[in-house]
């Protein structure tokens, strides 16, 4: 638990003076920061983000803020870094591209420059000449990616992140990584390498959250998660506004929480005020008493929460005002949760899948009626990931790993009897090949299945036909695929199995790791690399019950259970 410190206008402004007189750096972050007058002249206050000065003092190794929008980190982070290099430390800043560096760079750090002596000072001069060049080593020549200013001992470096190669060249004691949500996950991890050889290695990372689980919300879940608690003074309640949402504002007798209907007609629009959420006593935040209070304060990484609720520039009414208007968009909500709250939003379009919207059945048992058609999807990697499918009904979700997982992938789908299975075979083609061949001596049909690119149509075909031994294949574009598998769940066409079963939550889980974004060329699609396995199994579960009919690997059947056994005779006139 740390307090919020008082700033003290009077120390800020003996500090200044001595700075002036000495050109000496402070020694601590937070009078660094405050010594250092903004770009226009004037004093840099902490005036209404005192949050903000933990952040300054933190010396965790990770510090992770996940914050709302317009919370001053940008140009607090700035200053840190500067405040590095006159500790003799070498630090970059990265941003999503290298416009933003431009932007950064000449925007926000040479006026910070220009308007501080003690900046310019220290700052090495500008190579000029190709004899000045050479005594900066040639692993720091400039780039138009790159920006890097030399001040005391340390450089800074400027770098828009968009290869593995941008991050490779530099060694580094500290890494500020800014958006964090539009970095590629690949990236970010080959970020932390540049540190290895560092005593300091801190890592900073700050952004807008964006979906549960996903850029900066994925970092700061494994930090100590440090929340600003107020106190109630009548009812002693302690409680984080962000989390009290919406019980944490009034107008006159009405609750903001029981507004939960679009365009309520008797929604007052002013003489909003911020309440205890127990007692809804009225209380103001930026005169109260706060502190920091960490979730799980034996964790080393240091994570904090800033929001927009406490701020200075955004009274209550408007707060009020803007989620009642986010009631009627899912959008809107979606932008108030990230920009306001600071929060991830679920069930929005970035991240459509929440365990609220989904439908569950009661059966238990993986077979509801032997008649029934079961379809099985099959997500191949180090563990093998299966989802049976019996019309409607998802009844079976099970992993298998070890040395024998595909002899028990085999043992289980045969207990299942489906009509087909569908299996996507990367990284593991022979493997998944011989099952096939193996399922259709037992009369099982099945497929391999690829994800092709979005801009290609389904197609259908075989392997290996040259060796006498042909495989279906469907190719089918990814986005589509995973897109369709979404609508079906949220249209309730697909339900789960009772949701206390600890599969079905390991379902959800995957699913909730479909998380929309942008390609470079602007194009929807769900992101790649995160743990999205039984998602994907079900996406081709659900595939191949649509198609199978249509690509023979099954008989209709509805009826008899023997009909719907892929017969001898079929089998000869459609190889699979
Ligand atoms: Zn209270």
């Amino acid at each position: 638990m740390k307090r919020a410190p008082n700033i003290d206008p009077a120390l800020q402004a003996a500090l200044s003076a001595t700075q002036r007189r000495a050109h000496k750096p402070p020694s601590d972050a937070l009078a660094f920061a405050l010594a250092l007058k903004l770009p226009d002249g004037k004093p840099y206050t902490l005036a209404g983000h005192e949050d903000l000065a933990a952040i300054l003092q933190d010396t965790s190794r990770v510090v992770v803020v996940r914050k709302a929008a317009q919370k001053g980190v940008t140009e607090l982070m700035l200053r840190l870094q500067f405040w590095l290099a006159s500790q003799n430390y070498s630090s970059a800043y990265f941003l999503a591209s290298r416009h933003y560096v431009r932007l950064q760079v000449q925007r926000r750090v040479e006026p910070l420059i220009a308007a501080n002596k003690l900046l310019q000072q220290a700052l090495a001069p500008e190579p000029e000449t190709e004899e000045d060049e050479t005594r900066i080593p040639s692993k720091y020549r400039l780039t138009d990616n790159i920006t890097i200013k030399r001040l005391w001992g340390g450089y800074l470096i400027y770098m828009g992140l968009q290869s593995e190669a941008d991050v490779r060249a530099y060694p580094l004691d500290a890494i500020y990584v800014d958006e964090v949500e539009t970095l590629k996950p690949e990236l970010t991890d080959a970020l932390q390498e540049r540190l290895y050889h560092s005593t300091l290695k801190w890592e900073r990372w700050f952004s807008q959250p964006t979906a549960a689980g996903f850029g900066v919300d994925e970092r700061f879940q494994l930090t100590d998660q440090q929340h600003m608690l107020f106190r109630c003074a009548r009812c002693n309640h302690e409680f984080a506004l962000e989390e009290s949402f919406p019980h944490c504002l009034r107008s006159g007798n009405t609750l903001l929480s029981d507004l939960d209907l679009p365009a309520e007609p008797e929604a007052p629009r002013d003489n909003w005020t911020y309440c205890c959420p127990k007692c809804h006593t009225p209380f103001h935040p930026l005169a109260s008493n706060w502190r920091w209070v960490a979730k799980y304060p034996s964790r080393p990484d240091a994570g904090y929460h800033l929001t927009q609720l406490y701020s200075a520039t955004l009274s209550p009414s408007e707060v009020a005002q803007l989620y009642l208007n986010a009631l009627r968009s899912p959008n809107r909500m979606e932008r108030f949760h990230n920009s306001v709250l600071g929060l991830p939003y679920t069930g929005g379009d970035r991240q459509p899948i929440h365990p609220d919207k989904l439908l569950y059945h009661t059966f238990e048992s993986p077979i509801l009626n032997p008649q029934n058609p079961r379809y099985i999807g099959v997500d191949v990697g180090d563990t093998l990931h299966m989802v049976c499918l019996e019309t409607r009904y998802i009844t079976a979700i099970e992993q298998f790993t070890g040395a024998t997982k595909w002899r028990d992938l085999m043992n289980r789908i045969l207990a299942l009897q489906p009509k087909a299975v569908a299996i996507n075979a990367m990284p593991y083609k022979d493997s998944a090949k011989d099952l096939l061949r193996e399922l259709k001596k037992h009369h099982i049909g099945g497929a391999i299945i690829y994800d092709a690119g979005d801009e290609s149509k389904p197609t259908i075909g075989y392997e290996d036909e040259e060796f006498g031994e042909p495989i279906r294949r469907i190719s089918y574009p990814r986005t589509e695929l995973m897109d369709g598998t979404v609508s079906a769940l949220l249209r309730g066409e697909i339900l789960l199995p009772p949701k206390h079963k600890p599969s079905t939550a390991l379902l959800i889980k995957h699913l909730m790791n479909y998380i929309t974004e942008r390609d470079e060329q602007g194009r929807r699609r769900y992101a790649r690399g995160r743990e999205d396995h039984l998602g994907r199994a079900l996406d081709y579960a659900r595939i191949i019950a649509q198609h199978a009919y249509t690509l023979q690997l099954a008989a209709p059947n509805y009826g008899d259970p023997n009909t719907w056994l892929v017969k001898d005779a079929v089998v000869d006139a459609q190889p699979l």
